[in-house]
């Protein structure tokens, strides 16, 4: 890999100076506890706006094969790659109204896929569906989740608002006793969980949130009744209101510009500026994606993973912000394949760094006409330390006469609300609705939020087990002590940018340990053993990337300015940790199968 040199050594320190200078700025002491989780009081900030009436049923009681936790692209390739191996009874039970995930909730106006839908919407090559667009709008990318669901006949057992509120394993029986809030009590042998990593709504803990007599809600629970419209604008009920927006991550960056054409006024209350880069989104065809040939859509998406993992790839198929800038993820991807001497490395990375950054605060310079809103908008921090968003609307939003900047880094947010609006600072600015989005909860949702408890063999609560001596996993799937469960996510295991295609080799993993078990009428469960080799494996070896993080500005990457979130992962990347599945399930998967001791009878 060649990195450029086009900063000099002056200018590297200068920067480095001011990026220190920014984190200082924004660092709060009560780190992440400046949130709250849109719960209790608060409750009402997730509820279903989307469901509408739901329709009564009576609790089941029955036994089913399998049971996923959630309806989103994790529960639905888990199911489809279980129909695949042969395996009848699949059960998704989902809290939201529908298949979708992230994408069921978010419908927020310009919500847009910001990976290449080519690569991001999960079983092309197998629904033989082509998006349309180079980044698919949400509504396309919630349609196709509907369209897995039918194609693999998983909306017939399917439990919508519903949420699971408790798994317990059956010694005797050797399968889990399933609970929900609508007084469900199944069974099934195997539970697969895939509840999400970025799905519970969180909120400032603000002083006064609770006085604002103005209307409010979370961008993942867009009010549409209240706004008018749809995610594509004509927002009429919008018109002549003062709308205020917290919060300038990828969501704000999106929303931001079609609340700018429909509102009377929008105050945009920013923290910490997003590094906007250029999209380009447009129609795309199916021949210039190379449609008509067989497995298409997997040596695309491949090709995808192997560049932002640093690994050789040939063509550049996407070609995009994210190809484009992929040596400039490797602190993110720390399995990111170097080369040449450690030192000269970091010298022309920084360099690289400093150059992308400087580009991307020109184009702010470039396109907001007023120099004091455009100094508010450019990023003072090093590339990948906040996830990059991409857009072409965002900066030019803001030359608008309706749409006003409130930097609120000095205050570390947004202070206070009163009765009227918000307060930063002086000023309290009147509102007449005011938009959360502030994002989600990182990593806490099902069974490590607590809210999910989990019981395996004798009783035992996973969460105490793993709070004694941390979680323990074999390759982040499965654990001793609870048999026939897998937990799709991030956990000691490998992540990448294009989260589908990760979760896809998941699914696939998952079904295919179920199948092995199926057929050799066994019990699914690590020995201690091998989550011990497994917890060596992926310590050993791993790059310390720590300071990096620990110099970023605040935000969810880091803890809220704390360091890495999840430093055990997989040391050696995505692509070779994919390889590494394949080949422990051709040699190894028996390592992890016991008979069971009530056998099946089919
Ligand atoms: P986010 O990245 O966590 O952003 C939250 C925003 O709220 C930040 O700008 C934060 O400022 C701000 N904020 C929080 N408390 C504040 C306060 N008291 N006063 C002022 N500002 C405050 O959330 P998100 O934008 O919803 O994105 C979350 C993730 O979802 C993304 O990173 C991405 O992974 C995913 N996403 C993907 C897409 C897509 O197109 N595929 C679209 C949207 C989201 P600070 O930065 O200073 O903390």
């Amino acid at each position: 890999m060649t990195l450029p040199h086009p900063v000099t050594e002056e200018e590297i320190a200068q920067l480095r100076a001011r990026y220190r200078q920014e984190r200082e700025r924004r660092v709060r002491p009560d780190g992440t506890r400046q949130y709250q989780g849109a719960e209790a009081e608060f409750g009402y900030y997730a509820a279903d706006p989307y469901a509408g009436a739901i329709p009564e049923r009576d609790p089941l009681d029955d036994t089913v094969d399998v049971v996923v936790v959630g309806a989103g692209f994790g529960g639905l390739l888990a199911g489809a790659r279980l129909r695949q191996q042969g395996v009848e009874r699949v059960r998704i039970v989902e809290t939201g109204g529908g298949f979708g995930g992230t994408w069921y909730w978010n419908r927020y106006p310009g919500v847009h896929c910001d990976i290449e839908s080519h690569v991001y919407l999960p079983l092309l090559d197998e629904t033989g569906y082509v998006p349309e667009w180079k980044y698919a709008p949400g509504e396309e990318i919630r349609r196709h989740a509907v369209r897995i669901a039918e194609q693999f006949g998983l909306g017939d057992d399917a439990l919508f608002s519903t949420t699971v509120t408790s798994l317990t394993w059956d010694d005797a029986a050797e399968e889990w006793l399933i609970t929900t809030d609508r007084d469900d009590a199944f069974r099934a042998r195997y539970v697969i969980t895939a509840t999400g990593t970025l799905s519970e709504p969180k909120l400032p803990a603000l002083p006064g949130i609770e006085k604002f007599a103005g209307h409010t809600f979370h961008t993942s629970r867009w009010d549409y009744g209240y706004t008018g419209g749809t995610p594509d604008g004509g927002m009429t009920g919008l018109a002549g209101k003062r709308v205020g927006v917290v919060g300038t991550g990828a969501t704000g960056v999106q929303a931001i510009p079609k609340l700018a054409e429909d509102a009377g006024h929008v105050y945009v209350f920013q923290r910490t500026p997003s590094s906007v880069d250029v999209r380009g989104n447009r129609r795309t065809t199916p021949e210039e994606v190379g449609a008509d040939r067989e497995g298409w859509a997997r040596e695309r998406r491949e090709n995808f993973l192997r560049i932002v993992s640093g690994e050789p790839a040939g063509t550049d198929l996407v070609a995009d912000g994210w190809t484009a800038s992929a040596a400039l993820l490797e602190k993110l991807l720390p399995s990111f394949r170097r080369e040449g001497d450690p030192e000269t490395f970091e010298a022309a990375y920084e360099a690289a760094d400093a150059a992308k950054m400087n580009e991307l605060r020109d184009r702010v310079a470039g396109a907001v006409t007023d120099p004091a809103t455009a100094g508010k908008l450019q990023p003072w921090y090093r590339y990948a330390c906040k996830r990059p968003a991409f857009s072409d609307a965002y900066y030019p939003a803001f030359n608008r006469e309706n749409v006003t900047l409130v930097d609120t880094a000095d205050t570390h947010g947004i202070e206070r609300l009163t009765e009227d609006g918000v307060v930063v600072g002086d000023t309290t600015y009147p509102l007449d609705c005011l938009i959360f989005a502030t994002g989600f909860s990182v990593g806490v949702s099902g069974v490590l939020s607590g809210k999910l408890p989990v019981h395996g063999r004798g009783g035992r609560s996973l969460l105490q087990v793993w709070g004694e001596r941390g979680p323990r996993t074999l390759h982040g799937f499965t654990s001793n002590g609870f048999p026939n469960l897998v937990q799709l996510g991030s956990m000691q295991n490998a992540s990448s940018v294009n989260f589908t295609h990760i979760l896809d080799e998941q699914a696939t993993h998952a079904a295919a340990l179920i199948a092995a078990a199926e057929q050799a009428d066994a019990v699914l469960e690590p020995s201690r053993e091998a989550e011990d080799a497994w917890l060596a494996a992926i310590r050993e070896g791993a790059p310390d990337h720590e300071w990096f993080h620990a110099e970023c500005t605040p935000g969810y990457y880091n803890r809220e300015g704390g360091g890495r979130p999840n430093p055990a992962a997989y040391p050696h990347g995505a692509v070779a940790f994919h390889a590494l599945l394949r080949q422990w399930r051709t040699d190894s998967v028996a390592e992890i199968l016991t008979p069971r001791t009530t056998p099946t009878t089919r």
